[in-house]
């Protein structure tokens, strides 16, 4: 009998013991939120969704270059000499059309190095977090306003003038007659 009422004291104290961390708990403020109903703030200089205000992009391709993990992906179709692209905000001349400006934010670490060196601050970091898709492929965010099939077709016609431009050049290089050599200079008179 003393056997089972030794067993229930140590139940009963375990149960005390398990519970001590609870009980110290259930008299103070809640640490958790309601979320989605409620959000904590998140603190100056997060780093969540980038985005890029894209009538200020110049296509520098800097953002590009410097990411680690290779993630923007930009195509840029130089202006027309009789094209004004005008300026961005900051007062840097818009020389290229940004036809492609896509960034893999399944690839992204998060390093923040792509926003540090965009010279007209048109790429930066949200404090959007809620990024979840059903879709591998909706993780890359679009942000040029051009259409794909305008875009491809810009290209393409930069593509083909720049062939064009460089079958040009060759051509005249082979037409040129060949520069006359330097005359050999004349040896030391001997005794
Ligand atoms: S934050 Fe870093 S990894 Fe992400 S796009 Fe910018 S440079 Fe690339
Ligand atoms: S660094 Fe800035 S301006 Fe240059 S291509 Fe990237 S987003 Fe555009």
């Amino acid at each position: 009998m003393s056997q089972y009422f030794k067993n229930v004291f140590s139940g009963v104290y375990t149960v005390l013991i398990g519970m001590r961390e609870t009980w110290k708990h259930l008299f103070r403020p809640a640490t958790t939120i309601r979320y989605p109903h409620a959000r904590v703030e998140l603190p100056a200089g997060t780093r969540m969704q980038l985005f890029n205000n894209v009538d200020d992009c110049i296509g520098c391709l800097k953002c590009a270059r410097i990411c680690p993990v290779d993630c923007i992906y930009i195509d840029t179709v130089k202006a027309k000499p009789t094209e004004d692209l005008g300026k961005a905000s900051t007062g840097n001349p818009i020389r290229q059309h940004v036809v492609r400006f896509d960034i893999d934010m399944f690839k992204c670490c998060y390093c923040d190095l792509c926003t540090t060196v965009c010279p007209t601050e048109c790429l930066y970091m949200t404090d959007k977090y809620e990024s979840t898709v059903y879709e591998r492929s909706n993780g890359i965010f679009h942000f040029s306003k051009y259409e794909p099939a305008l875009a491809a077709k810009m290209l393409a016609e930069q593509a083909a003038e720049e062939a064009a431009a460089a079958a040009a050049r060759a051509a005249k290089a082979a037409a040129a007659p060949p520069k006359p050599k330097p005359a050999a200079a004349a040896e030391p008179a001997t005794h």
